[in-house]
């Protein structure tokens, strides 16, 4: 026994995981980069971020894992996505979003989506995030049942969207059955450690009002998110405006929908009226710069949003259009867009970029009581970088570091609810030679049956 330096008791108290780290980022505290700090994980939480010394003589751990050159940091949250349209990852690019979706995706998605294929394309999708440092992600695709359950075998936390569309798809025929489907989804996920539900409509251009109007209720009655693409091109908008005299978001703030509830993707056209009106609503804002930039789809004004207090998170949209879920890329991309949009190299500073893609991500889904930091409480979701390789050093700042100058590869190790997914770059819980030949064999078949639409 030995005397605890700060209380003065002689109690050493007993954890699972203690991790030894040349830096920590906490994100919470802001601006903080602790040195030499351990991280103590005691079942699924955090108990304790401390200086290694202190670790010494207050923390007894049955493991303790030593990263001399890592720097450890909140899990990264992938705030939008699609993750089962990984098997489509390269079926067509260099075209305009309406192009991309009325020629190619949805051809594609009515020919082979199914049941298999959204296992298969969710599982690529998650083991590729977990190479990233993503321990949470935010989907939308069809099949939310297979999409939960993959993510809940894997060990991975997830935002499942409900998918709601005005057309028939392989998953439901009318909004009833979209709906009906959708709650069954979140009767079955209700309480679950990992796996959240979210209502998630497409579009303005896709939902009409009925549903939306019930999605509203139901989203108030259940307590649900809504997560749904929005103004993400000026077409959007000036298709609206011809064909209803109303801007989309306009129509959705008489819809009642514009509340803190609101996870709302893309935003890449937003008048100043619409900003006031999102700030006021407490409304999110989930900004996706690089499948915006290879759509050609707009450029979301973060700055003026975050100006206005608007809660901005990161999202990296489908490997369809981006072409990866890499989160560090994402970061680096939203740094600079920012700048070069404004012409101001003080926008969105590292630290800022660093919160959209821990924190932020946590209040948009409103769960940054338990996930986007390291405090003591919350889950142990945490990811070790590397900056002891010839690209890495020298080290400065280590959170510049992390969003212009550290790649996905520098990645290391990642827990998620003190469970750890990724050791020295192998994955836990996926099988990676099974999976590989699992997405060739799918995608062989794609190519073989593909008529028109690559
Ligand atoms: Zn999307």
């Amino acid at each position: 026994m030995t005397a605890d330096p700060l209380s003065g008791t002689n109690t050493i108290v007993a954890a699972d995981i203690r991790i030894n780290a040349r830096w920590v980022i906490p994100i919470e505290p802001a601006g903080v980069v602790l040195e030499h700090y351990a991280v103590i994980i005691r079942a699924d939480r955090i108990a304790a971020v401390v200086p290694q010394h202190e670790a010494d003589t207050r923390f007894h751990t049955r493991e303790t894992l030593d990263l001399p050159q890592q720097v450890l940091l909140p899990g990264l949250i992938n705030m939008h996505g699609h993750a089962a349209m990984s098997m489509f990852r390269g079926l067509a690019d260099d075209l305009p979003l309406m192009t991309w979706l009325n020629d190619h995706i949805w051809p594609a998605e009515a020919q082979f989506v199914n049941a298999e294929f959204v296992a298969d394309g969710t599982k690529l999708a998650i083991a590729e995030m977990l190479r990233t440092g993503t321990t949470t992600f935010s989907d939308m695709y069809f099949f939310p049942d297979i999409s939960a359950r993959v993510a809940a075998d894997v060990g991975m936390r997830a935002s499942v969207g409900l998918i709601l569309i005005d057309f028939p798809t392989v998953w439901a025929n009318s909004s009833e059955e979209y709906i009906d489907k959708g709650l069954a989804v979140f009767d079955k996920y209700k309480g679950h450690d990992l796996i959240k539900t979210a209502f998630a409509p497409h579009a303005p251009y896709t939902v009409s009002d009925e549903p939306l109007k019930q999605i509203r209720t139901l989203a108030d009655e259940l307590e649900l998110n809504v997560h749904m693409h929005i103004h993400e091109t000026a077409f959007e908008v000036s298709d609206a405006v011809k064909n209803t005299g109303q801007r989309p978001l306009a129509r959705l703030n008489e819809l009642g929908l514009l509340t803190p509830s609101l996870q709302a993707v893309h935003m890449t056209q937003l008048l100043d009226e619409e900003i006031d009106l999102l700030a006021a609503s407490g409304s999110h804002v989930i900004h996706c710069p690089e499948s915006n930039m290879k759509l050609a789809s707009g450029i979301c004004p973060i700055n003026r949003l975050l100006s206005a207090g608007i809660n901005v998170a990161l999202g990296t949209d489908s490997s369809s259009s981006n072409n990866d879920l890499d989160m560090f890329g994402e970061m680096r991309s939203a740094a600079m867009l920012a700048k070069i949009s404004t012409m101001d190299a003080t926008a969105a500073p590292a630290e800022q970029v660093l919160q959209m893609a821990t924190i932020n991500g946590a209040r948009a889904l409103g769960m940054d009581d338990i996930t986007g930091s390291l405090e003591v409480g919350k889950f142990a979701d945490i990811v070790a970088v590397n900056f002891d390789t010839i690209e890495s050093i020298p080290v400065y700042d280590p959170v510049s570091h992390l969003v212009y100058c550290s790649s996905r590869d520098h990645v290391t190790d990642v827990w998620i609810a003190g469970k750890q997914r990724l050791t020295d770059r192998v994955l836990n819980t996926i099988d990676e030679n099974k999976l590989k030949q699992d997405c060739l064999n799918a995608s062989e078949s794609i190519k073989n049956k593909a008529t028109n639409i690559m």
